[in-house]
């Protein structure tokens, strides 16, 4: 199998600092991108990672031959004693894969308080059953307290962990959320999923809101790419796969960048 190649080609001429460097800039273009991807908010550890590696191996190692310059990337991103049987390179890939990622499911995973019961809630929320006789009366006043500032109370939801879940999509974005119900909020539960039933079905494609970096930066056939790194199905987002394209509700658009590119030649790299 061939290998994906990243070629140091064509330059966007409006961008002061590249234009006329004619391709051999070298260390100039690597500080020019390492700064501004240090300055991309939107960029975490491993998004930056990422990119420093691909702008490294084009502005200081070029080479026309596709293979060295895949062993280049891998060589610049450097083992992982600690995951050594992954492949840094193709993890990296698929954490910048451009997605939606709703509310409850950002990084660090599964966060059991928010799925909980938002049934409305019937009777007002003690901590634990206590016998109020048994407590000192400071005691007895925070645990009062506390109680009354529980969420359960503030918010009037139930609050009991979450078994049945109902999808919510927003009508400007399409973004969604999880409701979440306990077994004795069912009933509300079909409730709710009726009522949004219509908004769900008129609701838009989900505007992405995570990865998508990499085309910012450099160009290339990246739906090809990311799939070639994450699944045989994978579809991009209709709104692209660059973050940069991507309309931020409530906030200013990021301003459009100059890119170098990254040409593939022909075949993937060997997987
Ligand atoms: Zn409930």
């Amino acid at each position: 199998m061939g290998a994906l190649h990243l070629a140091y080609a064509n330059q966007t001429p409006s961008d002061p600092e590249i234009k006329g460097g004619g391709g051999g800039g070298g260390g100039k273009d690597f500080a020019e991108f390492a700064h501004r991807i240090y300055q991309d908010d939107r960029a975490d550890a491993d998004a930056r990672r990422l990119l420093l590696a691909f702008a490294y191996v084009i502005t200081m190692e070029p080479t026309d031959t596709a293979k060295e310059q895949f062993a280049n990337l891998r060589k610049a991103l450097g083992r992982d004693d600690r995951h050594r049987y992954t492949d840094p390179l193709r993890e990296l890939i698929e954490h910048d894969r451009p997605r939606y990622v709703p509310p409850d499911e950002r990084p660090g995973g599964y966060d059991p308080s928010k799925r909980r019961c938002v049934g409305p809630r019937l009777r007002p929320y003690k901590e634990r059953p206590y016998k109020a006789e048994q407590m000192s009366l400071p005691a007895r006043v925070e645990q009062n307290k506390r109680d009354a500032e529980d969420f359960r109370n503030t918010e009037n939801v139930c609050g009991a962990p979450g078994k049945d879940r109902v999808l919510e999509k927003l009508p400007g974005t399409g973004w969604y959320r999880w409701h979440w119900f306990c077994q004795r909020h069912r009933d509300h539960a079909i409730r709710v999923e009726r009522q949004v039933k219509a908004q769900n079905e008129a609701a838009p494609a989900p505007i992405p809101n995570a990865g998508g970096l990499m085309p910012c930066y450099f160009e290339a056939d990246w739906v090809r790419l990311y799939r070639h790194y994450t699944w045989d199905t994978w579809e991009p987002p209709v709104y692209g796969v660059r973050a940069d394209d991507w309309p931020i509700p409530g906030k200013q658009p990021v301003p459009q960048r100059a890119r170098l590119r990254l040409v593939i030649g022909g075949e993937l790299e060997d997987a």
